[in-house]
């Protein structure tokens, strides 16, 4: 372990003041959280919000709300390159997952592909025939697609006009993955907000944080309903858990600081930045502890994403002024401030020696998701034959820089060397 400044790869600091808030939010108990959710609501002009533990949490729910409304869906499409987290939820809510390439210009839906599972030729059906035998499906294949899960990934929003287009008045739910997009405006309007319902992260790595936690906005009153009656039904932290997530808002309070982030880097066993597969998460209600954490909110939250801003537009610069053929940012199609600066490296050693000279540095340049979805161990085999030709070349070219307030002036400069220094 190397005692160094370090970058984050991502960070939302939480301060000594947000933690007394907590504290006192816990003691004023759920009217704490009803005030947030209160605040979220206005801020994002829609008419229904609910809180969870967490992201997966927050999507889950929405899942198993919209299998209650329409029992006779079963699929989710989402995008073959994707948080680990999404699959979980999907498993978790006993749906199928569908898996649909991406363009690797915008890491948006390859709309092609998303087309292919309207039309009749779906391979879906050939499959009923065969193994249904004489018990064949007579609906059209996408009669059986649930939802479909755009995703705002770093600073790039999915184009859901596009996406409506697309699903051309089918009876498919749009649910947006905004857990990196909050703050994030498109076309003048909050994203997370675009479709029939939204979700948001306020893990670790997102936005803004609250330890963990999960937001839920939409504007249908059917949804809303279901939503609200199994979110009445959750458990609630228990004391222990409570204690945890104190204990964890006192952690990112001291060791987010790069001072201080070479300690949890260097501890292997917290395998940090790393994205599981794991359907057995827990789902409980947003606690009071967490809505006192998120007391000052929409004054951080600001702060925040004006610094990711201003230092997303640095990376840009510095990325033009490089002039390589190697690589690519994402500059033209960022359209809110990203929680973490994306960047294409084709060339894999160019690519695997700017991982490893940033790691020694302490630089906070990482690697993203590790695969598509298909190649997740535990999901396989219900992928044997799919081809994702573009989600599999993004996942081995992806690198993201940090954006966060803990970048100095140095720091940046620093970052700005290795770069040129390995492209020489
Ligand atoms: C973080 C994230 C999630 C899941 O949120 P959690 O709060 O970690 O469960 C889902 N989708 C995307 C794109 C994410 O980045």
């Amino acid at each position: 372990m190397k005692i160094q400044r370090s970058l984050p790869p991502a960070a939302s600091p939480i301060y000594i003041d947000d933690i007394f808030h907590g504290i006192l939010g816990f003691v004023h108990g759920q009217a704490e959280v009803e005030r947030f959710e209160s605040e979220l609501k206005g801020y994002l002009g829609v008419k229904y919000c609910f809180l969870f533990s967490s992201g997966k949490a927050a999507l889950a729910t929405i899942l198993e709300s919209l299998k209650v409304l329409y029992p006779d869906k079963d699929e989710v499409i989402i995008p073959a390159y994707t948080c680990y987290s999404v699959p979980s939820a999907i498993v978790r809510a006993g749906l199928k997952i569908r898996l649909c390439d991406i363009n690797p210009d915008t890491l948006d839906f390859n709309y092609h592909h998303l087309s292919s599972f309207l039309s009749s030729a779906s391979n879906h059906r050939k499959e009923n025939q065969r193994t249904d035998g004489e018990k064949k499906d007579e609906r059209h294949p996408s009669d059986r697609i649930l939802a479909v899960i755009p995703t705002h990934f770093f600073g790039i929003a999915s184009d859901i006009e596009k996406i409506r287009q697309t699903l051309n008045n089918r009876n498919i739910m749009i649910i947006e993955d905004a857990a990196q997009a909050l703050g994030g405006v498109w076309r003048g309007k909050k994203l997370g907000t675009l479709g029939d319902i939204g979700f948001f992260s306020l893990g670790r790595g997102k936005a803004f944080s609250t330890v963990e936690g999960g937001i839920v906005v939409t504007d249908r009153d059917d949804i809303a309903g279901e939503i609200e009656d199994r979110l009445m039904h959750l458990p609630g932290y228990s004391w222990i858990e409570t204690i945890r997530l104190l204990l964890g808002s006192i952690v990112l309070c001291l060791f987010l600081k790069p001072i201080l982030f070479w300690l949890p880097k260097g501890l292997p066993f917290l395998k940090l930045g790393e994205t599981f597969f794991n359907p057995n998460f827990k789902i409980r209600k947003f606690s009071p502890f967490q809505a006192g954490l998120a007391k000052r909110w929409k004054v951080k939250l600001t702060r925040f994403n004006q610094g990711r801003l201003e230092n997303s537009e640095e990376w840009r610069n510095l990325i033009r002024q490089l002039e390589s053929v190697e690589i690519r940012s994402f500059g033209s199609v960022l359209s809110f401030p990203p929680i973490r600066f994306p960047l294409r490296i084709q060339d894999t050693g160019i690519r695997e020696r700017i991982l490893k000279q940033s790691h020694k540095k302490g630089l906070g340049i990482m690697p993203t998701y590790p695969d598509t979805v298909d190649g997740i161990e535990e999901l396989k085999k219900e992928f044997e034959n799919q081809i994702l030709p573009r989600g599999k070349s993004i996942a081995k070219e992806i690198v993201t820089l940090p954006t966060h307030l803990f970048i100095s002036k140095k720091d940046r400069r620093k970052l700005a060397l290795l770069l040129s220094d390995v492209l020489k």
